[in-house]
């Protein structure tokens, strides 16, 4: 028995989530001109909601489900139910696309933010679960990854040393650094190298079985 977290943009799915709706709905420049601006991140999560201001859910979520799993995906996520491990997706991401997913692959918990919804229509407000500042993580993220582990792990009854992580990106650095076993999924920054135990250069998830 043991948990396994997975972060889901470039990790279970192939695409950026946030950068497919943008490129649809023309604002990706924005978007990007946030990411590599120099606010906390929390921050830059707040201020790319208001982007989604006036989009229906149901615009949102036609792009979200054309997006492609990540090879391997479907049946990983089938092996280690299999094997009794608990699976988890935290992203920094919105729960509209978590829960999707986390439906589609039959995951146990999803965590992300949550955007705000009237009549059907975003309405670019976002809750964010944060938790930084209980762990005191260098994050700043609008999702700590290292809070929510904790959390669930709580929640499952097991050590962080028994869990596992899979993340791509610089918003996986603490999930990873908290885990019994951090993997790097196909890396975006080296830096991931200094938390991961273990890392992954090829695009297909059932790479990480070998290690579990
Ligand atoms: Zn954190």
């Amino acid at each position: 028995m043991g948990l396994i977290v997975f972060d889901l943009d470039g990790t279970l799915i192939k695409e950026r989530t946030i950068f497919a709706i943008a490129k649809k709905y023309g604002f990706l420049e924005e978007v990007v001109k946030v990411i590599e601006g120099p606010i906390k991140n929390y921050m830059k999560s707040k201020i790319i909601a208001g982007f989604l201001k006036g989009l229906t859910v149901n615009e949102f979520l036609d792009i979200i489900k054309k997006i492609p799993l990540m090879d391997g995906a479907e049946e990983v996520s089938k092996t280690l139910k299999d094997k009794g491990y608990k699976l988890g997706i935290i992203s920094d991401g919105y729960t509209l696309v978590t829960e999707y997913f986390k439906e589609k692959l039959g995951f146990d918990f999803s965590v992300a933010n949550r955007l705000e919804v009237k009549n059907g229509i975003l309405t670019g407000k976002i809750y964010m679960p944060m938790g930084w500042l209980e762990t005191r993580c260098f994050c700043k993220q609008s999702v700590c990854k290292r809070a929510h582990l904790r959390i669930y792990a709580k929640k499952y009854g097991v050590s962080v040393k028994d869990c596992v992580a899979v993340g791509d990106g610089p918003a996986d650095l603490c999930m990873l650094d908290e885990a019994g076993l951090g993997i790097a999924f196909n890396p975006k920054t080296p830096e991931l190298l200094k938390y991961a135990k273990m890392v992954i250069d090829k695009e297909d998830l059932r790479e990480i079985l070998s290690y579990l």
